[in-house]
Order: structure tokens, then C-alpha cells, then sequence
């Protein structure tokens, strides 16, 4: 496709199998790291997304290196779980500063450009935890809560210039952000998916792709579940 994508959070997990999706698609992908460096065939910039300063500098990087941003896929995001009784006020913070405040941070700095080239993807990874809530993560289910609401009013704001946004919420993933789950919790989380496994990587990367093309022109303001049913009903 040939479009400058940016994928937050792009040099691991399901980022960098995002990033690796829209690169054999053909599209000129940039990823954002915190140090580690970039992954073969994608551009590195350096971004710690709660950081102002630190967002417009890599967008401008990307902006140099492969044209304005056109297909910005909001990815990068943290947890920090506990239940309420003993969450202190800087792990509630921190996480939605990341996640929710980060994601406000990218979209900040690419909507400029977007508008003037009157065409643009906005997605933004949330999870099943943003759309049906889970014990021990107030903090993390809020943040990918108010990631729907991002979403739902830049489409309203964006879509006169044919920029949509949309949100796509997997359910349990296979990554190191789940790797500290014993069986039992694995177990628990996937007792009530109706199609009985997790998403593959590359499927929730498929969801992102088709919501960049051109044949989802006209879904903006959505949250698509890429979940197993897991969170049918809400
Ligand atoms: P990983 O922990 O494997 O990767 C997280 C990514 O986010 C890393 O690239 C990390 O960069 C980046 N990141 C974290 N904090 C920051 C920051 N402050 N600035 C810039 N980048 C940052 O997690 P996943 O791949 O599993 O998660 C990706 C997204 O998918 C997240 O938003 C997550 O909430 C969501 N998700 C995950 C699910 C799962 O089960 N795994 C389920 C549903 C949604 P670095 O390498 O520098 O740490």
C-alpha cells in the first residue's frame, strides 16, 4: 500500500506483529522503542509516549524519514494490577498516563497532518478488560475505557476530512504482558469465550489492517472485539 504507518509500542509483542503485517502489506512502517532499538526492516525512533516532548520529536522523525503520518495504530500500553483496596494513586496514574494520555499524546501530534492530507487511520489497541472491566485492574480497564471515548469523538471530529478511529479490543493475548499468568488464571479468563482460545497475534493485526483500508472507509467510531466472544453481550 505504500503508506507511512506508525505503530506505537511497535518493537515487541502484538506492535511488532502489527508493525510486520502493514510492512509485507508494502506500507513504510516506523515503530516507537524505549531503547531497545528497532526490529529488522522497520524505522526505530526512540519515544517514551509519556512524553510530550518525546511523541512530537519521533513523529517528526517519521515525518522526515517516510512522509506524514497516514495509518497511526496506537499500541504501546502497560499494567499495573491490584485491586482497589490496595492500588496506590501513582500505579492508577501511571497506567493511564501511558495507555490513556499516551494515546492522546500520538493523536495530538499526527492529527495536523492528517487533516491536511484529508485522509487518515486512527486505530487504538484497548482490551476486552476496557470493555467489560476485570478485578484487579481498575486502573488498566479505565485507561482502555477511555480509549473508546477518544475514539468515539475524534471520529465525530475527524470524519468531514475522511479520518476515521476506531478501537480494536482483543481479549488474552499471548505476549510478556501475560506472561506472569499461572494456568489457573489462564484458565479463569478463558472460561466464558465462547470460541474456547485467544486471538493469534496476526489475527488482531488482520483487524488492524482492513480498519487502514480503503474498504473500511466508512467504520469509524467502532470497537471491534478481536476476543472469541469473549465479551459478547457488552
Ligand atoms: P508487551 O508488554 O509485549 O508490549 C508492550 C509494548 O508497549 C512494548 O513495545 C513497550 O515498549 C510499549 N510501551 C510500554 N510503555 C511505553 C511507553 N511509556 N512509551 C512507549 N512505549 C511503551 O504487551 P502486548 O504486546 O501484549 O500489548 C500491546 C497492546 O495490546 C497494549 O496496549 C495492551 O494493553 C494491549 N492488549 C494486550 C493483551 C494481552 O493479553 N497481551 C490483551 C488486550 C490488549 P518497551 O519495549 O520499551 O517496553
Amino acid at each position: 500500500m505504500n503508506r507511512s504507518v506508525l505503530v506505537t509500542g511497535g518493537n515487541r509483542g502484538l506492535g511488532l506483529t502489527i508493525a510486520r503485517t502493514f510492512a509485507d502489506a508494502g506500507d513504510r512502517v516506523a515503530v516507537t522503542h524505549r531503547g531497545s532499538g528497532a526490529p529488522a526492516g522497520l524505522l526505530g525512533v526512540k519515544c517514551d509516549v509519556t512524553d510530550g516532548e518525546q511523541v512530537r520529536t519521533a513523529i517528526a522523525e517519521v515525518k522526515d524519514a517516510h512522509g506524514p503520518v497516514e495509518v497511526l495504530v496506537s499500541n504501546a500500553g502497560i499494567t499495573d494490577d491490584a485491586l482497589l483496596m490496595r492500588m496506590r494513586e501513582d500505579q492508577f496514574t501511571r497506567v493511564i498516563d501511558t495507555n490513556l494520555t499516551g494515546a492522546y499524546r500520538v493523536a495530538r501530534a499526527t492529527v495536523t497532518d492528517m487533516v491536511r492530507l484529508r485522509r487518515g487511520r486512527m486505530i487504538f489497541v484497548s482490551s476486552a478488560s476496557g470493555v467489560k472491566g476485570l478485578a484487579g485492574q481498575a486502573n488498566y480497564a479505565a485507561s482502555k475505557a477511555g480509549l473508546i471515548g477518544l475514539a468515539r469523538s475524534l471520529a465525530h471530529e475527524l470524519a468531514s476530512r475522511e479520518i476515521t478511529a476506531n478501537v480494536i479490543a482483543p481479549g488474552l493475548l499471548d505476549t510478556e504482558l501475560t506472561g506472569a499468568l499461572n494456568d489457573d488464571q489462564r484458565e479463569k479468563l478463558l472460561a466464558d469465550v465462547p470460541i474456547g482460545r485467544t486471538a493469534r497475534l496476526e489475527e488482531v493485526a488482520a483487524t488492524a489492517l482492513w480498519l487502514a483500508s480503503a474498504r473500511a472507509a466508512v467504520v469509524t467510531g467502532q470497537v471491534i472485539s478481536v476476543d472469541g466472544g469473549g465479551s459478547l453481550g457488552h
